[in-house]
């Protein structure tokens, strides 16, 4: 079905053929309709499936133009970087409307937020915490608040924004339509859901928490001594167009950089001790080709749109399952397929394993051809003759082409 069928208004439907869409997205098909019908919505769906569309097309088709006085749309969003990118979407979306759009997020000065928000803005994406700080200067009210957006609850509640998130929902008039995001939906997102959504419609695409299809994921294990001339050797080997490589730790993440400068890669690094203005130097020079890496931490994981990332490299085992998840989600993006290759050491057996079972998938491990590895305990548990004390200890099984731990998927013995 195209674009011209779902009742979005004409100077949309001119944007989004500027944009070169041509197909909407399957989120874009379910969501879109329940939208201009008035409906609350709770989607979830994969990173890169066109969501901000799904809610920006219909939100725009029913504001129609630009109308002097409060906003009328407010999109919260986790992250800066979320934000600047949502907005950015919106003003695409919006190019042939005379719909005006702020961005409102920490980190930089109030000056341009607060005249922006002052020129009459019909539509703002914020970061919770500095619309409150503007909202208690007195530069926004909320009170024509006809369209709410929350999106990446889950991420917002991970963050806890969840108390600041509930002070600016309380400033929205309680006749509005309400659209929520989350690609889980822990406890305390449902107990938002039910107070802050009414009779929502869930729009589910794909399985959720199911990373994005297209990804070859790889580990390859190796000594912790090991772990930078692997990723090194990794590098060199395999042809990427652009990599982001994933660190636990901001000071993880400067290090690798600064590694891998010396090794003469084009780096840029994104975490969130860096100034806005490192970090949307960092992601534009990402994406503009610039810098052939970006060593980031979870900050990048998240939702951002980094258009054609080949190659997905955690440098560390994510702590958190679902971080695997969007960490993977930033290559394999729309058509295009990706590979997600995963460093591990022994102490990472635990998070590999509850990753396993999160995905539901095994994922293979490979070692690579003529480097020179150094003994680990992890190798052990590829020994034929039985678990190895080291495999025994994570309660690793085999399975057809390797082993795996815990009890994911059929046991072989
Ligand atoms: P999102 O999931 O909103 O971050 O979108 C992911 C990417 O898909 C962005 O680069 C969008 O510009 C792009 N996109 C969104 N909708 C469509 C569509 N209907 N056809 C092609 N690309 C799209």
């Amino acid at each position: 079905m195209p674009f011209a069928m779902l009742d979005l208004s004409k100077p949309v439907l001119e944007g989004v053929k500027a944009m070169g869409y041509v197909d909407p997205t399957p989120i874009q098909l379910r969501a879109i309709p329940l939208v201009l019908q008035g409906r609350d919505l709770i989607g979830s769906a994969q990173t890169g499936t066109g969501k901000t569309a799904a809610f920006a097309l219909p939100i725009l088709t029913q504001l129609e133009k630009h109308k002097q006085g409060a906003p009328r749309a407010l999109i919260l969003e986790p992250t800066r970087e979320l934000a600047a990118q949502v907005e950015t979407a919106f003003r695409d979306y919006a190019r042939f409307t005379d719909i005006k759009v702020a961005v409102v997020f920490g980190g930089v000065g109030y000056g341009a937020q607060t005249e922006a928000l002052s020129g009459g803005a019909d539509i703002i994406v914020a970061t919770p915490g500095r619309l409150l700080d503007h909202m208690e200067r007195g530069h926004c009210r909320l009170d024509q608040i006809s369209h709410l957006v929350l999106d990446e609850a889950d991420r917002m509640l991970d963050m806890g924004f969840l108390p600041d998130v509930r002070r600016i929902i309380q400033k929205c008039p309680g006749k509005r339509h309400t659209s929520l995001f989350s690609a889980t939906i822990p406890a305390q997102i449902e107990t938002l859901i039910k107070w802050a959504l009414q009779d929502p419609e869930t729009v589910e695409i794909g399985a959720r928490r199911s990373p994005a299809e297209t990804v070859r994921h790889i580990i390859y294990p190796v000594a912790e001594a090991q772990k930078t001339d692997l990723l090194l050797e990794l590098l060199n080997r395999v042809n990427y167009d652009s990599v982001i490589v994933f660190c636990r730790t901001k000071y993880g993440a400067d290090r690798i950089a600064s590694l891998l400068k010396s090794a003469n890669h084009a780096v840029a690094v994104l975490h969130s001790n860096r100034t806005q203005r490192e970090r949307e130097q960092a992601l534009q020079g990402f994406r503009d080709g610039k810098f052939e890496v970006l060593v980031a931490t979870d900050i990048a994981a998240r939702g951002l749109d980094i258009a054609d990332v080949s190659h997905v490299i955690n440098f560390d085992v994510p702590q958190h399952p679902e971080d695997y998840v969007h960490r993977i989600g930033r290559t394999g993006r729309a058509q295009s397929s990706g590979d997600a290759l995963t460093i591990m050491v022994a102490e990472d057996a635990v998070h590999v394993y509850d990753i396993e079972r999160y995905i539901s998938q095994k994922v293979p491990r490979q070692k690579l051809e003529n480097f020179n590895y150094r003994y680990t305990a992890i190798f052990e548990a590829d020994k034929p003759g039985g678990p190895t004390p080291h495999e025994k200890k994570y309660k690793a099984v085999r399975v057809r082409g390797g082993y795996m731990f815990g009890s994911v998927g059929r046991r072989r013995r």
